[in-house]
């Protein structure tokens, strides 16, 4: 991983780049994009001015595995747009082509890759105003249109209050399908759009319990549960002389921390008997109805 990030490093600061001129680059950037709706704010992991500022490169490290692609990035494209505007001759002058930029260490295990892509001012502009018109559609529509997707609504809190989302995510089917009872047959082509639909599902039943824990937290009611502590999850104590121990025993690189049922199947699989020591995780905080333990609120959590 320190390998990675100097690659990233030398990344951001060569000099080479751009005909071989001088760059600045800007890391963590604030980014006023009021330009596309009033207040909206961002910031850029890194930007790279060219020593005329003719060129920019916008570069997002993504540290999830999941591969992310440059092409058509709104998040580069805003940023582009809001790095462009901090230059003196904003969207006007510069025919780009600008360069937007991945940075992904973990895509399949594999090393540091770099994904760019090129994208012109002409290009940007058209966003731009595509952008503005969605915005200002938003703002002033008293029900805006939503268009649920995985891509759309990922980090968005207000699953559990969007209407939208809870007809794409299919909550009324699902409902449907859990009140039919014991006797009542699941379709093959019922339970294959449930898994079908597995991430909007959970993404769904996450977004309820940060709302229901919100409002609990913030000291309101919750028709139905509470809050309680969950105990830790228990792993091997962080010794060196225990991980010295196990190491000789198991053959093992790490043990910092391991689980417990790991070590008892080491210990039989290895025929050993050992004696260690462990230690229990923080408690956690987590929902639990109150008064109600039918099987429907059997949780891994709530039970
Ligand atoms: S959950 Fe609803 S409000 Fe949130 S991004 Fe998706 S459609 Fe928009």
């Amino acid at each position: 991983f320190g390998n990675q990030l100097v690659e990233y490093a030398e990344h951001l600061m060569c000099n080479q780049k751009y005909g071989g001129g001088a760059v600045r680059t800007e890391i963590e950037l604030p980014l006023d994009l009021s330009s596309v709706s009033s207040g909206m704010r961002g910031t850029a992991d890194a930007v790279i001015y060219s020593h005329d500022d003719t060129t920019i490169e916008i570069v997002d490290y993504k540290s999830g595995s999941y591969p992310v692609t440059p092409h058509a990035n709104e998040q580069l494209m805003l940023y582009l747009i809001g790095a462009l505007q901090m230059t003196s001759d904003g969207l006007c002058k510069y025919e780009g082509g600008h360069i937007m930029t991945i940075a992904q260490p973990s895509v399949e295990n594999g090393p540091l890759s770099f994904r760019s892509v090129t994208v012109s001012t002409d290009t940007l502009r058209e966003f731009l105003f595509a952008a503005q018109n969605k915005a200002t559609e938003a703002r002033i529509l008293k029900h805006p249109i939503r268009q649920p997707s995985n891509t759309a609504c990922q980090w968005c809190r207000a699953k559990a209050i969007c209407p939208e989302y809870h007809e794409w995510a299919g909550a009324d089917v699902l409902i449907a399908a859990c009140d039919k009872g014991d006797d009542a047959k699941m379709s093959d082509q019922l339970a294959r759009e449930i898994l079908d639909n597995r991430k909007r599902i959970t993404d769904l039943i996450k977004s309820c319990q940060d709302y229901a824990i919100g409002k609990l937290n913030g000291g309101d009611n919750f028709p139905g549960y509470r809050i309680v502590e969950k105990q830790g999850r228990r792993s091997v104590i962080k010794s060196d002389a225990v991980k010295e121990d196990l190491k000789v025993l198991f053959g093992l690189d790490s043990l910092q921390p391991v689980g417990v049922g790991t070590l008892d199947r080491l210990a039989r699989e290895n025929d050993v008997c050992i004696d260690f020591a462990i230690t229990r995780g923080e408690p956690k905080m987590t929902l639990e109805p109150i008064g109600d333990f039918s099987e429907d609120f059997k949780t891994e959590e709530g039970d």
